[in-house]
């Protein structure tokens, strides 16, 4: 199998989301004190653990659980299971959903969880013991008033049915609302699998509106097959648009005449890559963020885009399906060329948006249907994307910029009407 090291230059994801936060806080009229706070995280939680592995060893494994915020409401952000995570990783994550929830108005705050491990070494018994120690060790901080972790990279149902059980033995009762991404036969929801493709594809068909770019025959490159890759790449080709690039971590294929992606996707399920596919020419996951296209989906990991191959990416509009693809040089560079950003804490919120539906259906016991799913989300995704796109026309910055000056103004506005306890 091919193997490529795709990130070449690492970029620290805390430092991109402090920068991130100070470009848009000087367009705010907020007291230094709330701005201090909201440059921090709230708690972080450090914890090595034992697993005990089939040959019957013990490896000890770190992980953490960050909040970066609760003024809103309980934290609530993902969990991802990768060999690079590190502490300031799953801050920044933590602090891009704090403003990510309050770009879409919804009631909660940001966290993030990372385990550093490579799953695919580990077998399946090995996975589930990890996962069920790691969920007991964060039970400290992980609850369904007060903070409820979901799907990242690298981990899916399975895994939040791992958590959920673990978190209701300890209990004692069954808790469906400690944790989100579930399977439907535990308390999950209807249109979560696919949610963040789908609020990927709902934004970028706005911002196509925007730019004037018809959907029928814009070509679309993917990087990341996952669950919001495969799911965006599918339902833009659904809506009319031809998907003509897509990789995995293997690396990349390009057809400019277009694939189908549900062959595609089949595909890959068997080989456990995209790349060998038929009738496709290979490239690697550099050459293919600068593949001709009008709409880049960078789905993947953060740190992607860069001022290093900013000034070759021939897209017109960037749908950040993944979190921190791209960094403030490389913002600034597609900025200039007149590059439209769908910003990530926008673009991919579709994903803790039916997370909040998923919630609040096991809180209340509930269950809706995948039309009114659906509906809402497009609802919430079109609405948050008019109110981003109308504030960086007043305020006269890009997208970003737009987004975060309204997550940040509702975070801090809510902070200074509760006061500094005590
Ligand atoms: P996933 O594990 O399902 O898929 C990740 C994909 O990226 C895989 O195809 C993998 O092969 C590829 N990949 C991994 N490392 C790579 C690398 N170094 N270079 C190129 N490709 C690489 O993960 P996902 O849930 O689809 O998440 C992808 C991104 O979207 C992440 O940034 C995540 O934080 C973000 N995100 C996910 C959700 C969600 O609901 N799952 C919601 C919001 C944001």
């Amino acid at each position: 199998m091919l193997r490529e090291p795709v990130v070449e230059q690492r970029v620290n994801p805390w430092d991109i989301a402090r920068e991130q936060f100070d470009r848009a806080a000087a367009y705010l009229d907020i007291k230094a004190g709330v701005r201090e706070m909201l440059r921090h995280t709230k708690r972080e939680l450090t914890v090595n653990f034992p697993v005990k592995m089939d040959d019957g060893s013990v490896r000890i494994f770190t992980g953490y659980r960050v909040h970066h915020n609760t003024v809103l409401g309980p934290s609530k952000g993902g969990i991802r299971f990768h060999p690079d995570v590190t502490l300031d990783e799953v801050r920044a994550l933590a602090m891009w959903m704090t403003w990510k929830c309050a770009t879409v108005g919804l009631p909660y705050g940001g966290a993030k969880g990372g385990v550093i491990v490579d799953p695919k070494t580990l077998s399946r018994t090995e996975l589930e013991h990890l996962t069920r120690r790691y969920a007991t060790e964060i039970s400290l901080l992980m609850s369904p008033e007060g903070d409820i972790p979901a799907p990242d990279v690298n981990t899916n149902a399975e895994i939040m049915a791992w958590i959920m059980d673990t978190y209701s033995m300890h209990r004692g009762y069954t808790t469906p609302a400690v944790v989100t991404g579930k399977p439907l036969e535990i308390g999950g929801s209807v249109g979560r699998s696919e949610a963040t493709g789908r609020g990927v594809m709902f934004t970028t068909l706005e911002a196509m509106k925007v730019e004037e770019i018809p959907v029928e025959g814009a070509r679309i490159v993917v990087q990341g097959f996952g669950n919001v890759g495969s799911a965006a790449a599918y339902l833009l080709q659904d809506a009319g648009a031809t998907v003509v690039g897509i990789s995995d971590v293997f690396g990349g294929i390009y057809n400019p005449h277009g694939f189908d992606v549900h062959a595609l996707l089949a595909y890959a399920k068997k080989t456990g890559t995209v790349l060998g596919y038929p009738g496709a020419d290979q490239v690697s996951n550099r050459e293919l963020l600068e593949l001709p296209c009008e709409v880049l989906v960078p789905a993947a990991i953060e740190g992607q885009i860069t001022a290093e191959n900013a000034p070759r990416i021939q897209a017109r509009i960037i749908a950040e399906g993944a979190n921190g693809p791209t960094t403030p040089e490389a913002d600034d560079i597609l900025h200039d060329r007149g590059v439209f950003i769908i910003p990530d804490i926008l673009c991919n919120a579709g994903g803790v948006t039916v997370s909040y539906f998923e919630w609040v259906q096991d809180l209340q016991q509930f269950f809706w249907d995948e039309g009114e799913i659906n509906n809402r989300l497009a609802q919430i995704m079109i609405r948050s994307f008019r109110d981003v796109l109308s504030v960086t026309r007043e305020k006269k910055v890009n997208m970003r910029t737009g987004a975060y000056i309204r997550a940040i103004d509702r975070v801090a506005k809510a902070t200074m009407i509760r006061g500094i306890y005590p």
